[in-house]
């Protein structure tokens, strides 16, 4: 599926720029972080300078869109793994060139995923309107005490609504779906991971057949890899899952088929 990037689910991933502050238990852990410590950035934090990219780089996804469009297709785009687009410090003048940049392909759908879905209204360009159609909007959540930010999510409209709880932390056995498309599961990889319980995932997979929102699980993560004895340490072979988790993922009504 990726052309530049890991993820399952989308064919590109996009950074307008680099950095960000810890929000939430789901954070302390933050590859990203760790990722910009190693190449010897110090941009994590409030009132640390972003990183700014070069412009070069900002006409990446034009190409993209031209790629797609030449196809006839619709590529997905994961934006962002290096920041949150919604950030309280996002440097503002790239934040407006991000929509334009969105606005202009067309042919690219845009994933922005945030832990600060109550910034989202505030941050949306003028002619939004009922959601630009190549944008879905998400929100991660990683146990009940962030589960108010699904109802800050649905309150701004958009073509896809969906959730990452990941790295899920605790069970979430009330999960607001209704508006929900599409729910994506996993538990923790890398160094200092927390569990991920079966039950957790199996039960918001019921809740999700319940509400008929699309369900994907990633990963296990390191810990429950280790107790299911998979060999992928990520528990990210869907092939190595033991029957009760080879669950169904139902296809994103709108769009595509996972
Ligand atoms: S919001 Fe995302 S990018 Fe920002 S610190 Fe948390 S995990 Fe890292």
């Amino acid at each position: 599926m990726g052309f530049n990037t890991k993820i399952q689910w989308c064919h590109h991933t996009y950074n307008p720029w680099w950095g960000c502050t810890k929000v939430s238990d789901g954070c302390k852990n933050c590859y990203a972080e760790n990722f910009a410590v190693r190449y010897g950035h110090d941009i994590w934090g409030i009132g640390k300078q972003r990183r700014l990219l070069s412009e070069n780089h900002w006409k990446e996804p034009l190409k993209w869109n031209g790629i797609a469009k030449e196809q006839n297709e619709h590529h997905r785009v994961f934006c962002a793994s290096m920041a949150d687009v919604f950030e309280e410090n996002a440097p503002q003048g790239e934040v407006k060139k991000l929509w334009e940049v969105i606005k202009k392909t067309t042919n690219l759908d845009w994933l922005l995923l945030t832990k600060r879905p109550h910034r989202i209204f505030d941050s949306l360009p003028a002619d939004w309107g009922s959601g630009y159609k190549n944008v879905w909007l998400g929100t991660s959540i990683e146990d009940e005490r962030v589960v108010e930010r699904i109802n800050h999510l649905v309150s701004v409209p958009a073509a896809i609504h969906f959730l990452s709880l990941e790295p899920l932390l605790g069970p979430l056995p009330n999960l607001p779906l209704k508006n929900i498309d599409w729910v994506i599961v996993g538990g923790e990889s890398g160094g200092g991971s927390r569990p991920m319980k079966s039950d957790w995932v199996l039960d918001i997979h019921q809740q999700c057949l319940a509400a008929n929102t699309a369900f994907f699980l990633k990963q296990t993560g390191n810990i429950l890899a280790k107790q299911m004895k998979l060999t992928d340490k990520k528990g990210g072979n869907i092939e190595e899952w033991p029957e009760e988790f080879q669950l169904r993922s139902y296809p994103l009504k709108k769009m595509i088929s996972l």
